[in-house]
């Protein structure tokens, strides 16, 4: 028996990370009108204005470091531009990617196909078996598969990278509504079981026919957090300046014999998952907290002795895959099991792979609190009781904690955060592999576009990696998704039955579409525009039982009144685009520089300075360029 646990997932448990979630958290400004204005205005990009001298750069720390480390910082940064400590460093490249779970391999794997990048993936975990089970549609998959394969990346995603593939995908919604418990909707939309050892390998220089022109690894973990935008403790453990960043990663994290090693990079990529210590969120606009989907997961195999037909585990076909059972007729002799599991449903996905082999997982859509996984563990023991399934042999367990929706990152941070890190599950449903997989191409095409120009500036490049995550309308897809999270984390069971009834009865075209959410992805196309999501939702409503419809509709209007106006900017053009991360340049004329060229003017006729000429005593300019006033005293 293999029992496999989340490691980073779980970080939001130790102090460290709570202090983290609790800080950058905090509430918060209005979305919309003036307030993103302030925002604006108040954006820095500390080390890409032109320095001109240690007064200037002593002045941009100020902002925000406390004293003693921006003396620190000043110290190694005039350093680095004097070129004095580069001898310092166990290893430089260009792109430094931490972390090496999906969202890492995908983006170094697209990235270093362009031969002009030096990239390195540095994770002390780089060789630990990936513990996810990942479900996506097929026609995702083949989107993603075609986009790995073209220019300029041209990587193959081979065929080992899918365990199985099912024609069709069932679910049952019975209980509710006069549908009955044993009827159920088949969707003729083909689903597929990623192969997680095979992704791995085709996402790695060690799977490939050739490891030259892919990324280096470092098996080390970095060990920074950060403290505000682009400051991080401990002092010095991360550094960027206009050149690039100095990291501190150390080897065997968790022994006694760590050793460290500094590593330069012109960028780094954050996918340490989605509690990230660098990635700050952004506080200055409001958003709802995050909801957490929780399952637990177990590959079993199945005792068929005693049956005639196996075609079917319990109700389950072999040839379709199970993407939800709604069901608690297992519950009906426990009225108080029974209501709790009404009031916090949860539904069993079902995955027949091989002969009696099958993967189960009880799951919690979203919910906030978590629900407890225990409790998804008994639910799971107890329909299979009642479903008649005898698990002989428990191959592995999973234990399945997606954070969903939540704030976006911060904007201006030089560290470009990317899947988990970036916020990218989809705040409804938490499928995020596509979606990260896909994502990987613009964010890639950003940084090497972006590195490959003379006089780089890196505040840019990483702002760019950022608009290439979360441009303007594709927050405002996301905020459509994080109303529909909110929705179905306050539906009982019979509310979420009825949901996805309806829902799934909506052109596929449509409901893929809002499954998708996320550019590039199939049907993704037809929920980019507000008009596209007022349509769906409109055609959506229109398709559920009254008592959901009308619970919709006030939901709408209450979130809208109370909660956010985010959900009206996604489906109306009336309040604009949300804030964009697109690098926004420093003004080169700083101070009101018509009156200073008035002053200037002045200076130059004054009566002081004709008589200066015959009799010089004082003379003084004005150099408008620094905004420095400039005065000598020449000596009579
Ligand atoms: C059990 C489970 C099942 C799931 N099933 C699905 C599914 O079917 N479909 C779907 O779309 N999504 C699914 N998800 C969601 C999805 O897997 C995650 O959201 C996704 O893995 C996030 O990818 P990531 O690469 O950003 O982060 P992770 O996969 O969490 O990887 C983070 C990596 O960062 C490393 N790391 C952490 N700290 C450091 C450090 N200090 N320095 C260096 N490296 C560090 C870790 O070792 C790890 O390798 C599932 C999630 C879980 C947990």
């Amino acid at each position: 028996m293999k029992i496999q646990v989340l490691f980073v997932s779980f970080q939001m448990i130790s102090p460290r990370g709570i202090a983290a979630f609790t800080t950058h958290h905090s509430p918060i400004q209005p979305t919309f009108g003036l307030s993103s204005q302030i925002h604006h205005q108040h954006r820095q990009h500390l080390f890409h204005s032109d320095i001109h001298s240690e007064q200037d750069l002593t002045f941009s720390l100020s902002l925000s470091t406390p004293l003693a480390r921006s003396s620190y910082t000043l110290t190694t940064l005039k350093s680095r531009k004097d070129g004095i400590d580069s001898t310092n460093y166990d290893d430089e490249c260009d792109v430094l990617i931490l972390g090496s779970g999906q969202a890492a391999r995908a983006v170094g794997a697209l990235l270093s196909s362009d031969e002009n990048l030096d990239v390195v993936v540095a994770d002390s975990n780089y060789d630990k078996e990936w513990v996810p089970n990942y479900g996506l549609w097929k026609h995702e998959y083949e989107a993603i598969k075609e986009m790995f394969a073209s220019p300029p990346f041209q990587r193959e995603l081979k065929d080992d990278c899918i365990d199985r593939t099912w024609e069709n995908t069932d679910c049952y919604f019975g209980g509710s509504f006069d549908i009955p418990v044993e009827s159920r909707y088949r969707l003729n939309t083909a689903y597929c079981r990623i192969d997680k050892n095979g992704l791995k390998r085709n996402l790695s220089p060690e799977g490939s026919d050739s490891s030259e022109s892919w990324y280096r690894v470092i098996k080390a973990n970095h060990i920074s957090s950060a403290t505000s935008i682009n400051l991080y403790s401990p002092a010095n453990s991360l550094v960027h300046d206009e050149h690039g960043s100095t990291i501190q990663l150390i080897k065997n994290p968790n022994s006694d014999d760590s050793t460290t090693l500094t590593v330069r990079a012109k960028i780094i990529v954050d996918c340490t998952g989605h509690e990230s210590e660098l990635v700050l969120k952004d506080s200055n606009i409001k958003s709802i907290p995050p909801g957490y989907q929780i399952a637990y997961g177990a590959l079993v195999s199945i005792d068929e002795s005693d049956l005639s037909d196996k075609t079917h585990v319990g109700p389950y076909d072999k040839e379709a895959m199970t993407l939800f059972d709604y069901r608690t007729d297992h519950f009906d002799d426990d009225p108080d099991a029974l209501a709790k599991a009404t009031s916090a449903p949860t539904f069993m996905y079902a995955m027949p792979l091989k002969d009696n082999l099958i993967f189960f997982e009880e799951t919690s859509l979203v919910a906030r609190p978590a629900m407890s996984f225990q409790e998804c563990k008994d639910r799971y023991l107890k329909r299979m009781k009642h479903l008649g399934i005898k698990p002989i042999e428990l191959l592995e367990e999973e234990f399945c904690y997606i954070p969903m929706g939540g704030p976006l990152p911060a904007k201006d941070q030089r560290i470009i955060g990317y899947g988990g890190a970036a916020a990218m599950s989809h705040p409804s449903t938490g499928y995020t592999m596509a979606r990260t997989m896909m994502g990987a191409g613009p964010v890639a095409k950003a940084i090497m576009d972006g590195l490959n120009k003379p006089n780089v500036n890196l505040d840019k490049v990483a702002a760019d990696a950022y608009n290439a995550i979360w441009a303007p309308d594709n927050i405002r897809q996301r905020d459509f998704a994080v109303f529909g999270g909110e929705f179905l984390m306050k539906q009982n069971v019979e509310g979420l039955r009825g949901f996805f009834d309806g829902f799934f009865r909506i052109p596929l075209e449509l409901w893929a579409g809002f499954l998708a959410g996320w550019p590039g992805l199939p049907y993704n196309e037809n929920h980019e525009t507000w008009f596209g999501r007022l349509s769906f939702g409109l055609r959506f409503v229109i398709n559920l039982k009254l008592p959901i419809a009308v619970d919709m509709a006030t939901s709408i209007a209450t979130y809208t009144i109370f909660e956010t106006l985010a959900l009206a900017q996604s489906v109306t053009p009336f309040l604009g685009k949300p804030d964009s991360y697109e690098y926004v340049d420093l003004p080169k004329e700083q101070g009101d520089v018509a009156a200073k060229k008035e002053a200037m003017n002045m200076i130059e006729n004054s009566e002081l300075n004709k008589s200066a000429v015959e009799t010089p005593t004082q003379t003084s300019t004005i150099d408008i360029e620094n905004n420095d006033e400039i005065v000598n005293n020449v000596e009579a």
